[in-house]
Order: structure tokens, then sequence, then C-alpha cells
């Protein structure tokens, strides 16, 4: 099934000049950019974003890192996008990511791991609706 999912470069990819390499790589995976914008995320963004995590002990640590820079915003598409995502950005620890993933390549830590998946259909509906609504009106 065609799906579509919401992925993030993150500050210490953009930071490093990496945004070309990993679109490049998604390209080769056979995903479509569907939408794409560079923005800071405020705190606000960031603490509702990421919602999910409210009570883990790096929520607020996750919070600062990814409002201290700007962060690529982009909607996927391709056959089984949200698994295969999954796949290509590798293990959220860079140490288990399978060898060729782009957490592999070049997350620096746990935390700074360089790309953000949507995780399930739900998140990725919830997801793309947060940050591109004119998207689901429109298509
Ligand atoms: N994270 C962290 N420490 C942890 C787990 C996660 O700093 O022990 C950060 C990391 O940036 C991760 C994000 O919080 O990508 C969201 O965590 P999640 O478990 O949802 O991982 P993901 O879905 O991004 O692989
Ligand atoms: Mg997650």
């Amino acid at each position: 099934m065609v799906e579509k999912t919401l992925s993030i470069i993150k500050p210490d990819a953009v930071e490093r000049n990496l945004i070309g390499t990993i679109i490049a790589k998604f390209e080769k995976e056979g995903f479509k950019v569907l939408a794409m914008r560079l923005h800071h995320l405020t705190k606000d963004e960031a603490k509702d974003f990421y919602i999910e995590h409210k009570e883990k002990p790096f929520y607020n640590s996750l919070v600062e890192y990814m409002t201290s820079g700007p962060v690529v915003l982009m909607v996927l598409e391709r056959e089984a996008a949200i698994a295969k995502n999954r796949e290509v950005m590798g293990a959220t620890n860079p140490k288990n990511a399978a060898p060729g993933t782009i957490r592999a390549q070049h997350a620096l830590s746990m935390e700074k791991n360089s790309v953000h998946g949507s995780d399930s259909p739900s998140s990725a509906a919830r997801e793309i609706e947060f940050f591109f609504s004119d998207l689901i009106r429109c298509c």
C-alpha cells in the first residue's frame, strides 16, 4: 500500500550540512518528497510533537535539542513508507543501527540521531497533520 510518513532531518544533521546527503538517500530508496520546509521549532511545538514522551527522563533534553537549530520537515511517500523509513533510518541508538542506515552513518548519539520518522499509521497521520495540515486538506 502506498503510504505517507513524516520525516524530520534533525538539528545535528542540518548543522553538519547533511540535508542533501539524507534526502538523496531517501530518493534512492524510492521515496517521493511530497512536501518539505526548513523550520525552527518553538518550545511549545517540540513539547507537543513529542508529547508521548512527556514522562520520560530524556523529554526536557530532547525538547532543548530539537529547538537548538533549524530542522527539515518532509512528507515522504512510497509503498510501505512508514516501515521502510524506519528501516532506512536505523535503530534509535546509533550503536544498534544496522550498517548503511542513516543513523549508523551520521548520528552522533542516542539523542542527536539525525532523523525522525513516524512509527505507525496513526502517528504518521497525526504528525503530517501537525506540520502540513494543508496537504491533508488538498490531497
Ligand atoms: N531519545 C533520547 N534518549 C532515549 C530515547 C530517545 O534522547 O533514551 C530521543 C532521540 O532523539 C529519539 C527521540 O528521543 O529519536 C524519540 O524517541 P523514540 O523512542 O520515539 O525514538 P525514534 O522513534 O526517534 O527512533
Ligand atoms: Mg518515535
